[in-house]
């Protein structure tokens, strides 16, 4: 099954030009935050089964960073945006975890798939 990402800067390509780095959920703590607010932000994270939102870099491409979301199970790909797009917008809207403002469009879904959660 060919896994397509569409990158907003580049447009739709192959996932084995991405690098994923991880839950793009956890908000960094400002330095002078106590110890288990940085604990909780480097070592505590979710086992998502279902849709989150990852950062992903195009590293075989514009080497931009990206936050892809995701279905964990499925593997489908729902909307993809540039990460900086991504903190704008929940920085605007404080106390939700995750709100991309203009997901791009995903990637064509291949013919036969998994099927949903
Ligand atoms: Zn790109």
């Amino acid at each position: 099954m060919a896994s397509l990402i569409t990158c907003p800067h580049c447009g739709v390509r192959p996932k084995e030009e991405f690098t994923i780095r991880g839950d793009a959920g956890p908000v960094r703590p400002a330095p002078e935050a106590k110890f288990a607010a940085w604990d909780a932000y480097v070592h505590q994270r979710d086992n998502v089964r279902g849709r989150m939102h990852e950062h992903w870099q195009h590293s075989g491409g514009c080497r931009r960073w990206l936050v892809v979301e995701r279905d964990t199970f499925t593997h489908e790909v729902h909307s993809v945006v540039d990460a900086a797009e991504f903190s704008r917008a929940r920085a605007a809207k404080p106390g939700r975890k995750a709100a991309p403002a203009k997901p791009a469009k995903a990637a064509p879904k291949p013919a036969k798939g998994r099927g949903k959660a």
